[in-house]
C-alpha cells in the first residue's frame, strides 16, 4: 500500500498523490474560502456531487445525484471550461469522456477510488477473455460492465461488442446482452464486471436465471477457479467484485430490523449480496430510493440498504417519516469521503491561481472504446 501524497498507484483505476498544501480542515474561515472561490470561479467551474459525498461538500455541489446521472450533467455543461467531480476516480473518467476535449475534469483528491472498481484490472480481465476464448466461448460471450468500472474496463467491453449499464438500467442491458448472443433461451454468456451482486441480483431476480446458472469467476484462481464444464453450463459469469459499503448488509441486518421496527420497509440498493435483496420489500438505485422515500407516505418507517450519508440526508429531508440504516454499525464509503472541504477548496484556489490540478485524463484509445460501450447503453430502449 502507497502512504497517501506519495507516488501513483498504477495498478489501480485510482492514484494516491495529491500535492500541494490544503488548507486546515480545523480551519474556522474554510467555509467562506470555498464560498469565495466558488464565486470568484462562476460558470468557468461546474461542481458536481455524488449522493454519497460529505454534506460539507453537497453544499457547494451545483448538481448531486448517481454516477451517472453527473456524467450527463458535465455532458450538459460545454461552456464549464472546469469540471470538479465530488465523486470517485471513474465517475470522473467518465465525465471526461463525456466532454470536449477542451474541458477540464477535476477530482479534488486522487485518493478518492472505489473498491469495487479496483477490483477488476484490465489485464485480469484480458486473462479471463482469453480463458474464454480458448473454451471456444468468444463467439457466444458478451462483455456487461457496470458503470462502477475502470476506464480500461469500459474500452474492453466497447472493442467486444458490449455495453455498459448503471444499476437503473442492468435489467435492460442484460436482455439486450442475451439478444446478442442468441437470446434467453439460448446457451450464449454475459461476463457481467465488476460487481457480482447487481448481476447475480438481476440475472435471478429480473431476468428469471436461477442461481446455478451464475457461476463467479475469481481472477486470482487458474482458470477463474472453474471447471470448463462449469463454465459451459454458465449462462453468467460473475467476476469476483463487490462493494464494500453495500456488501455489509446481511440478512441478520433485515431479520433485526423486522423485529427493532413494526411494519418497516426495507429498500436496498441492487449491490448487496442476493440473500439481503430478496428479503427486502423494496430494491433500486440510488435514485430510485431518493424518489421512493419522495413518494412514502408520512408515518411511514423504512430501513434503507445504501450509503450512510445519503441515508442521514433522507432522514433530515422526511422527518415526517421514520428513516433507519439498515446495518447496526457505522458504514460510510471510505473513498468517498476522501473528498472533503479542505481539498475541494484546495482545487478552487489551485484554478483561480491558474495551476489545474488533479486534472484526470483518459488515454484516447480507450476513451474511444469506452465510449463505445457508453454510446450502446445510451441506445438501450427506454434509457
Ligand atoms: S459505495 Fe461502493 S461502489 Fe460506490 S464508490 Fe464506494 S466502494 Fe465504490
Amino acid at each position: 500500500m502507497l502512504l497517501l501524497g506519495q507516488q501513483a498507484d498504477m495498478n489501480s483505476e485510482r492514484g494516491v498523490e495529491c500535492t500541494g498544501a490544503l488548507p486546515a480542515a480545523s480551519d474556522p474561515d474554510l467555509v467562506e474560502r470555498a464560498r469565495v472561490a466558488r464565486a470568484a470561479l462562476g460558470d468557468r467551474a461546474f461542481i458536481l456531487g455524488h449522493h454519497y459525498q460529505r454534506n460539507e461538500v453537497i453544499d457547494f455541489a451545483d448538481v448531486t445525484g448517481d454516477s451517472f446521472k453527473l456524467a450527463r450533467e458535465a455532458a450538459a455543461r460545454p461552456d464549464a471550461e472546469f469540471i470538479l467531480f465530488c465523486g470517485v476516480h471513474f465517475m470522473a473518467e467518465s465525465a471526461d469522456i463525456l466532454t470536449s476535449d477542451a474541458q477540464k475534469v477535476i477530482l479534488p483528491d486522487l485518493a478518492a477510488g472505489c473498491s469495487m472498481a479496483d477490483m477488476a484490472e484490465i489485464n485480469q480481465v484480458e486473462d479471463a477473455w482469453d480463458v474464454l476464448v480458448d473454451a471456444g466461448l468468444g463467439e457466444r460471450t458478451i462483455p456487461v460492465t457496470y458503470m462502477n468500472s475502470s476506464a480500461a474496463i469500459k474500452a474492453f467491453t466497447g472493442r467486444h461488442g458490449g455495453t455498459v449499464c448503471t444499476s437503473s438500467n442492468a435489467e435492460v442491458a442484460l436482455r439486450w446482452a442475451f439478444d446478442q448472443v442468441g437470446g434467453l433461451d439460448g446457451d450464449g454468456k454475459v461476463l457481467f464486471l465488476p460487481d457480482q451482486h447487481l448481476g447475480r441480483n438481476t440475472a435471478v431476480l429480473k431476468l428469471g436465471l436461477s442461481l446455478e446458472e451464475c457461476v463467479v469467476f475469481d481472477p486470482r484462481r487458474p482458470g477463474g477457479g472453474l471447471t470448463e464444464q462449469q463454465i459451459a453450463d454458465a449462462r453468467m459469469i460473475l467476476w469476483r467484485g463487490h462493494c464494500s459499503v453495500h456488501g455489509r448488509f446481511s440478512l441478520q441486518n433485515v431479520e433485526d430490523m423486522r423485529a427493532a421496527v413494526p411494519g418497516v420497509s426495507i429498500i436496498a440498493h441492487p449491490e448487496c449480496r442476493h440473500e439481503v435483496i430478496a428479503a427486502s420489500d423494496f430494491v433500486g438505485s440510488t435514485e430510485h430510493i431518493i424518489r421512493t422515500l419522495e413518494a412514502a407516505p408520512a408515518g411511514s418507517a423504512w430501513a434503507i440498504g445504501t450509503e450512510l450519508n445519503l441515508v442521514r440526508r433522507l432522514a433530515q429531508a422526511h422527518p415526517d417519516k421514520s428513516v433507519h440504516y439498515l446495518d447496526s454499525t457505522v458504514c460510510f464509503c471510505s473513498t468517498m469521503n476522501r473528498i472533503d472541504l479542505p481539498h475541494l477548496v484546495w482545487a478552487m484556489e489551485s484554478l483561480l491561481a491558474g495551476r489545474v490540478v488533479n486534472q484526470i485524463v483518459v488515454n484516447e484509445d480507450d476513451a474511444h472504446w469506452a465510449r463505445v460501450a457508453l454510446d450502446q447503453m445510451l441506445a438501450l430502449p427506454g434509457v
